[in-house]
């Protein structure tokens, strides 16, 4: 449960209700295997709170360090996204639905914990493929990565593929 990024439930008048989130270099240590090293993103949400739903609307504004896919140097990205979740309030577990990310919780509960829901769409606005633009790599590592591929040096250890290689190669 992370505080710094949660909002209230219990006690919360129906109507919209406004927050701002910052998430900073720190927010990315919580989620192992992240791929953002980095970043400097603001996060409006609008809640809107009835009797038995919240829903949260968050526009998500700024940047994240992460590895370069061609130089492994780092690459700063431009996050620019919105993401909405619906939170249903009932006592018990209800049927799933698939078309909407809807998250259930017990209307008692006092918080509502934002941190994997930012997460996630933080993660999902980024293009699979990220590099630099053309020229903007790293040239000693380019160089390195090219003679590398080259030899097909067994020893040599810069990129985790090589040793995939040899096992394939086996
Ligand atoms: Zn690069």
């Amino acid at each position: 449960m992370d505080r710094e990024y949660s909002v209230p439930v219990k006690g919360l008048k129906s109507g919209m209700h406004y927050y701002n989130f910052s998430v900073g270099n720190s927010f990315f240590d919580n989620f192992e295997n992240s791929i953002v090293h980095k970043a400097a993103i603001e996060i409006d949400t609008a809640l809107e709170k009835s009797e038995s739903w919240i829903k949260i609307v968050s526009r998500f504004h700024g940047n994240v360090t992460v590895d370069c896919d061609r130089c492994l140097d780092e690459l700063i990205m431009p996050v620019e996204t919105e993401a909405s979740l619906l939170v249903r309030l009932v006592r018990e577990e209800g049927e799933e639905n698939d078309a909407i990310e809807i998250v259930s919780i017990d209307p008692s509960e006092t918080v509502l914990d934002l941190s994997q829901f930012f997460y996630d769409y933080i993660t999902l606005s980024l293009p699979v493929h990220m590099v630099h633009e053309e020229g903007l790599c790293d040239p000693e590592m380019i160089l390195r990565l090219k003679t590398a591929e080259g030899e097909h040096s067994p020893s040599d250890n810069v990129s985790p593929f090589f040793k995939l290689n040899e096992l394939l190669n086996l």
